[in-house]
């Protein structure tokens, strides 16, 4: 009776208290050179990050791979080209992204194929993302909750 009804609400969960606010992720704007990115990626450690314009809204994703990619000639890579190069050039532009308000469902089911999504508002506006890593470890947690509430008294 308790898990069917744990169920229930699982399926009106929204995503708002699992986003990792915007003021805490590292990201870099689409004029930024080449090579900001490349340092705001290798201290952060992270693959990827969100790139935004001067409205803070979202528009794309920047990765080490494709810096290298951009930067890389027929027998080397030619850092020299990272002077060349600002963000918007290389960026992916087709990327996953989740409403605010949009449910649990829907942020589970893109998490399948992608480690983070990026959360926005109606206007497009950067609120922050939403990491695989955070999905599962409410997954887990809400799975032992509930398994030990099957087993307890009722
Ligand atoms: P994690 O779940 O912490 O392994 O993060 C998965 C991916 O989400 C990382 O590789 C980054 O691409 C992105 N990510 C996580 N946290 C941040 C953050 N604070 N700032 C920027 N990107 C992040």
């Amino acid at each position: 009776m308790g898990k069917k009804l744990e169920t229930y609400n699982l399926y009106e969960k929204g995503i708002e208290d699992l986003i990792i606010s915007a003021d805490k992720v590292a990201h870099v704007q689409l004029n930024n050179p080449l090579e900001h990115a490349m340092l705001i990626l290798i201290k952060s450690g992270y693959s990827s990050i969100p790139v935004l314009d001067s409205e803070f809204k979202l528009q794309g994703l920047i990765s080490q791979p494709l810096i290298l990619d951009s930067i890389l000639g027929i027998e080397r890579i030619e850092f020299e080209k990272l002077g060349q190069y600002v963000v918007k050039d290389v960026m992916n532009r087709e990327i996953p992204f989740i409403n605010e308000n949009e449910g649990f469902f829907k942020a589970l089911k893109l998490a399948i194929d992608n480690p983070f999504l990026c959360v926005v508002d109606d206007a497009h506006t950067f609120k922050g993302i939403l990491t695989r890593r955070t999905l599962l470890k409410f997954v887990n947690r809400y799975l032992h909750e509930t398994s030990k509430e099957s087993v307890g008294p009722s």
